[in-house]
């Protein structure tokens, strides 16, 4: 055999069979299975298979030759690359397919299989060349990545979809809302409202967003406190809270209403953003008006009887027959103290209704301070004779203040004391000075006030709800005390334990120095 210049071989017929065992045993060298079909035979039997293929495959030569290459793909016959080959075999052209082959010992591999055929000079088709390659593991790895691929596509469509239903539920609540609501950009621009607002400040989508907050309805929302405390959002990263303004708007007439302004602390595409919550509260306010001055008129105009009933009482007690029975002088004097308990009642509510307008008058007098303290225990103490109150300390016999509102003040604390610990038998009376401040502490051993009650006892119409039902009151002592004490410059405040019992103090200051520093 000689090899020519372009690269083909040329035979001498003298060693024909020399050359020919060469050719074969660089096949056999080769790592690549080779095959020939003869498709002159029917049904193409494969008439050469190089060891490589032998090994590829796992069957012998003597297995594989005269059989039909399908039998590498035993019963998985519905591969599409079935077709290719076939159509390529048909009309005598060269293919390359991926098919799934199976060896001897049933192993899957994948086969890249080269067809090619060879045409005589007739330009018939005589043989196919089969080149094949195992390339199972490129074809795993391959799969793996695919599905892979799948997997995370589907996991993205997951969360796409959570991401889209989350949004649009958040959107719908954000729409729902009985508040108005606006996102600002860090430039105070709009980015969105929801449909409240539009309806309350009778204003359209087009008109709002993508303008700025200042620019909006001519201006109607350039309101230089809010605009100050807005612009601080950002900064200082301090949210506004409860902030009132009052605005006459030019379309919907004057507003009360309540502002609450977060910054939204979210990195990336929300970072920065403002959400402004606004609650109108105009109505609510009015109504809160018109009770109480519902309040303030009932309880005058109740006052006014109860003074003539309360003089008539006196009158009888005054007239009253020499030789008239105990039980009708116990019956008058009886009266006598229910009107005055309701006298008192009304006179609480008047108070109550006189803090709301602000009218509530201090007469400030100097007066010894301590010994106020002990008149109105005895005076507490003889009413109440199951309880002893003790007195401890001094503050100051020098005071000056509203002598009768610090008495209601005590009188009020001690009422409490002895009327929410009806187990206990002590009440004690703390006094002291600390610094420029008289301190009185008047402590019970009764029911106690829990952590989140306590925070709203001084509020009016407050009472803790589980026992109340079985205690007289109307939640407003603590209230007008509160408003007594602010009003001399004082704190009054608790500290209790649910079950232990709760002690409440107040400091007042002993100079108007103290009180101003
Ligand atoms: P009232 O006693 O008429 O209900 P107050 O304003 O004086 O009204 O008190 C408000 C609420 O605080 C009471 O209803 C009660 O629940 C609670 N409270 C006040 N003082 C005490 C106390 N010493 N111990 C336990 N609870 C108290």
């Amino acid at each position: 055999m000689e090899i020519l210049d372009n690269g083909e071989f040329s035979f001498s017929h003298d060693n024909l069979q020399r050359d020919f065992d060469l050719l074969r045993q660089a096949l056999d060298a080769s790592i690549t299975g080779i095959i020939i079909t003869d498709h002159q035979q029917p049904d193409n039997p494969i008439i050469y298979c190089n060891s490589a293929f032998e090994k590829l495959s796992g069957y012998t030569r003597k297995e594989i030759i005269g059989h039909n290459c399908r039998f590498l793909q035993r019963e998985d016959r519905n591969q599409k690359e079935r077709l290719i080959l076939r159509e390529a075999i048909q009309s005598g052209k060269d293919c390359v397919v991926e098919i799934r082959n199976y060896r001897k010992s049933g192993e899957l591999f994948w086969n890249e299989l080269y067809m090619s055929p060879i045409i005589d000079e007739n330009g018939k088709v005589t043989h196919f060349i089969g080149v094949q390659n195992d390339v199972t593991r490129r074809k795993k790895a391959e799969l793996e990545l695919l599905h892979h691929q799948q997997v995370m596509e589907q996991k993205i469509e997951e969360r796409t979809r959570v991401i889209r239903e989350s949004e649009e539920y958040l959107a719908s609540i954000y729409q729902t809302v009985r508040e108005s609501l606006i996102v600002l950009d860090p430039n105070f621009g709009v980015l969105s409202v929801n449909e409240h607002f539009l309806k309350t400040f009778k204003v359209s989508l087009g008109e709002t967003e993508g303008k700025k907050l200042y620019e909006l309805g001519n201006g109607q929302w350039d309101i230089p406190p809010l605009k100050q405390l807005l612009e601080d959002v950002l900064p200082t990263n301090n949210p506004v809270e409860n902030f009132e303004v009052e605005h006459d708007f030019p379309h919907i007439g004057k507003k009360l209403m309540l502002l609450n302004a977060h910054r939204i602390e979210l990195e990336g595409k929300y970072k920065d953003r403002i959400l402004i919550a606004i609650e109108d509260i105009t109505e609510r306010r009015e109504i809160e008006r018109r009770k109480d001055d519902f309040l303030s008129i009932a309880s005058h105009e109740l006052k006014t009887p109860l003074t003539t009933v309360k003089g008539y009482v006196q009158m009888m007690s005054r007239f009253m027959p020499e030789n008239s029975s105990d039980k009708f002088k116990g019956v008058v004097e009886k009266t006598g103290v229910y009107i005055d308990r309701l006298n008192n009642l009304i006179s609480e509510l008047l108070d109550v209704s006189r803090i709301q307008t602000g009218n509530i008058e201090l007469h400030k007098e100097q007066f010894d301070f301590d010994k106020m303290v002990h008149e109105t225990v005895e005076g507490m103490q003889a009413a109440n004779k199951d309880h002893q109150i003790i007195i401890k300390g001094k503050a100051t016999n020098s005071f000056v203040g509203d002598e009768s509102h610090l008495i209601q003040v005590l009188n009020n604390l001690l009422s409490n004391a002895i009327k929410y610990a009806p187990e206990s038998r002590e009440v004690l009376i703390y006094l002291s000075t600390v610094s420029n401040y008289l301190k009185v502490s008047v402590i019970d051993h009764g029911m106690g006030i829990n952590i989140e009650d306590q925070k709203r006892i001084f509020e009016r119409f407050y009472r803790v709800g589980d026992i109340q039902q079985h205690y007289p009151g109307m939640g407003i002592g603590l209230y007008i005390c509160d408003q007594i004490i602010k009003n001399h410059e004082g704190t009054l405040w608790v500290e209790s334990e649910k079950g232990r019992g709760s002690t409440f103090s107040f400091t007042l200051p002993l100079n108007e120095r103290a009180g101003n520093e």
